[in-house]
């Protein structure tokens, strides 16, 4: 692969001075999502920063499910995160489980307590908010806080055993309820929870909190820089609370970037399985969704995913990028690759009527003009054709240069036709319409005696191949929270168009996944849903141009 990132970016800078003074021999990192949904294109920007960063150094990455809350979390979600890792390109040092460590985890609680560092509290969780002040005013110490080490031990034994149930107490760190930073007044722990997990079943009804696990479990994989996003910023002095505190070996270090959004979508898993559970989307691998299943089934290509999280790049303030950038990098991506074909979504029979019935020409056609060692296929033409409604105007108007009674226009790879005629029906709409070709004109032949200033493209009537087109628009409209409105009452409601129309004849052969620019609609995704052996659907992954520019 010759994409690599070369460009500089201030988490690079503190792994070359970590190598440089010899803090770090080697680099550790990690990809930790909770196995609480599927992956989106925010995800991918952490991948593609966790690996790649590694990989320059000659590091490590592991993949590690952050399975510490039982309820969310699924084995579907963990084998689509794993499927969707892969995909992107990357392969993980090591696969690990939070929930492996929980032995671990427990003990290192239980020194805590012993320290006289963690006390088990008997407050609900309404009365734990209201102690704990506000950023102006002061945390209240809960009336438990100074209950003696062996009572801690053995209430907190009891959790593990069952014995209280759900919210009756938790475990909370010992620190300082006067903190400036909230996040240190005393955080909770540990908590009850009688639920099964995915991996460990029913073994406990205690769960470590966020807070807790990620610190400890970075420090046992030996992860050197712990990277996420924005948000945790101010947990940082807890996170390193925890690795001095429960006495780590290892003290890896936090280092937050700004998270990325996307216009017109939603990016989260809780409101990406909202729409999942809401039916406004065909599942997560909906083409209209921004998961990285969504993404691949529209037609997105690893290389184009990749280098658009190159080219956002690693900052430190949130913002918000335009979803046009992340079509740029997958036109550039199909330019070379995509064969060219001719497809008609919206059909309209034309009838060349001075054409011999019967006959049947082939034309021999370029897949890729911009790379010849794509090859060439062979192209039907005969009597009958489609083209595309809007290629034809009973009354044009003004610099409309397609068919129109009297005009003479190019068939792509063909011939010139002239409209003469054309048919409605009862109600009044064109249904056929009635050419003469010109056989001097004939493509490839090298005709020079007059110009037209049209070219439109078509099918042969009766070799073209059934097909069903799925053209996508923004699933959120850009209303942001106007008026209180949840994102699901900014949902559009016409975020997906079905068509029916017909493709070349060869287009029979055309496989799940595979990728083809229609020549004037724009790169399109054999659907690996739909898509049947009499009738392929294809997905609109993006149009030809946009008036989008880079940099
Ligand atoms: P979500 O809110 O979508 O559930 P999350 O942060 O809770 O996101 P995790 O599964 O915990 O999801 O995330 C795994 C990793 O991916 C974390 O390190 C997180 O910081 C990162 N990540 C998640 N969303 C984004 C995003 N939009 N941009 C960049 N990184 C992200
Ligand atoms: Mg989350």
């Amino acid at each position: 692969m010759e994409e690599k990132n070369t460009s500089s970016n201030f988490i690079k800078n503190i792994v070359i001075e970590d190598l440089e003074s010899g803090k770090h021999k080697e680099i550790i990192t990690r990809f930790p999502p909770e196995p609480n949904g599927y992956l989106h294109i925010g995800h991918a920007k952490s991948i593609v920063l966790n690996f790649e960063l590694a990989d320059e150094f000659k590091g490590k990455t592991n993949l590690r499910f952050d399975d510490t809350n039982p309820v969310k979390e699924d084995t579907e979600y963990v084998e689509s995160i794993e499927e969707d890792v892969r995909w992107l390109g990357f392969e993980w040092e090591n696969l690990h489980f939070a929930s492996s460590y929980f032995e671990e985890m427990y003990n290192r609680a239980v020194h805590l307590i012993k320290k006289g560092k963690a006390y088990v509290c008997d407050l609900s969780g309404d009365e734990i908010k209201e102690y704990r002040g506000t950023l102006t005013k002061p945390g209240k110490e809960s009336p438990y806080r100074n209950r003696t080490v062996e009572e801690n031990i053995d209430l907190f034994e009891r959790m593990r055993k069952g014995e209280f149930k759900d919210g009756e107490k938790v475990l909370r760190a010992k620190i300082d309820m006067a903190s400036p930073n909230i996040n240190m007044r005393d955080p909770i722990i540990y908590r009850i929870a009688h639920a099964s997990h995915h991996k460990t079943g029913d073994k406990w009804c205690i769960y470590p909190m966020y807070d807790f696990a990620h610190p400890i479990e970075d420090a046992i994989e030996g992860i050197t820089h712990s990277i996420c996003t924005l948000e945790f910023e101010d947990h940082r002095p807890l996170y390193d609370w925890v690795v001095n505190e429960c006495e780590m070996e290892s003290k890896p270090r936090q280092i937050e970037f700004a998270r990325l959004n996307i216009t017109n979508t939603v990016m989260s898993k809780r409101k990406l399985k909202a729409l999942v559970d809401a039916k406004v989307v065909d599942g997560w691998d909906d083409p209209r969704m921004p998961t990285i299943a969504g993404l691949r089934r529209k037609g997105y290509t690893p290389e184009a995913i990749r280098n658009f999280c190159r080219e956002i790049g690693v900052a430190k303030s949130n913002s918000t990028v335009d979803s046009q950038m992340l079509e740029h990098f997958i036109r550039e991506d199909l330019q070379m690759k995509a064969p060219r074909t001719m497809s008609i979504l919206k059909p309209l029979k034309v009838v060349i009527t001075n054409y011999p019935e019967n006959q049947v020409e082939m034309f021999t056609v370029e897949n890729n003009p911009d790379d010849p060692g794509m090859g060439t296929r062979e192209v039907p033409f005969s009597r009958e054709i489609y083209i595309e409604q809007d290629d034809f105007m009973e009354v044009p108007p003004k610099k409309y240069f397609r068919l129109f009674p009297g005009n003479e226009v190019r068939l792509k790879s063909a011939y010139f036709i002239k409209c003469n005629d054309f048919v409605k029906d009862e109600a009044g709409n064109v249904v056929e319409v009635h050419c003469t070709y010109d056989p001097e004109t004939k493509s490839g032949s090298g005709f020079t005696g007059r110009k037209v200033k049209g070219t439109i493209h078509w099918v042969d009537a009766n070799s073209a191949v059934s097909a069903e087109f799925r053209l996508f628009e923004p699933l959120i409209l850009d209303e942001e929270d106007e008026d209180g409105k949840t994102f699901l009452e900014q949902v559009n409601p016409n975020s997906m168009e079905v068509l029916q129309g017909f493709v070349e004849p060869q287009m029979k052969n055309a496989k799940p996944q595979e990728k083809f620019q229609f020549f004037r609609h724009g790169y399109f995704n054999v659907d690996p849903k739909y898509t049947t052996p009499e009738k392929p659907v294809f997905n609109r992954i993006v149009s030809l141009k946009s008036s989008f520019k880079i940099g």
